[in-house]
């Protein structure tokens, strides 16, 4: 005689059901590597939906072929592995980097002077952000205005050539008077 009903047999699936010493063997056997997990039940004989869902609670999935626990471990851990990779070069998030130059020039180039504060240039700001000097240039330029020379240093400047020319109108001089003396030169 059929120990178990075909419908039972259905709804127990995948587990396959045999009978030992009277008691119920469900057995699961892993589609991946082969490894049995079995569950022995005394007694009366439970609803065949409680079979499956016992091996489902032990960590078996059961949605497709039934893989077992480790079998299942054992694939989560390649994702894990491979994970870090992208890791190490964490993408450069270009639109944070321009916003903190800009920020960066708000804070320390002077509008009137035409000068950065506190050591900063265009050189500066790319090195710190990442971004290109270029970038730096072009957006400090458009939006903040040009860089302008220390008023100290225009005015040395000029004084440098004012000194020039003052020395060439001496040399002119003296040249003028040797040739007009007869004197050499
Ligand atoms: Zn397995």
């Amino acid at each position: 005689m059929a120990i178990f009903a075909d419908d039972y047999i259905r709804r127990a699936s995948p587990a396959s059901l045999s009978i030992h010493c009277g008691a119920i063997i469900s057995r699961m056997a892993c589609a991946s590597c082969g490894a049995n997990d079995e569950w022995r039940i005394n007694g009366n004989k439970p609803p065949a939906e409680i079979i499956p869902r016992h091996f489902a609670n032990k960590g078996w999935n059961l949605h497709r072929r039934p893989v077992c626990p480790s079998c299942q471990a054992k694939k989560k851990e390649k994702p894990i592995m491979i994970k870090p990779k992208p890791e190490p070069a964490p993408t450069f998030d270009a639109k944070a980097a321009r916003r903190e130059a800009h920020d960066l020039i708000a804070m320390t180039f002077n509008i009137p002077t035409g000068q950065y504060n506190d050591g900063y240039s265009d050189e500066r700001i790319a090195k710190e952000t990442g971004i290109g000097v270029d970038w730096v240039k072009h957006r400090r330029e458009d939006e903040f205005g040009p860089l302008k020379e220390p008023d100290e240093l225009t005015a040395m400047r000029k004084q440098l050539a004012d000194a020039a020319a003052k020395v060439e109108s001496i040399k002119s001089q003296f040249d003028q008077l040797c040739a007009a003396k007869g004197w050499a030169a």
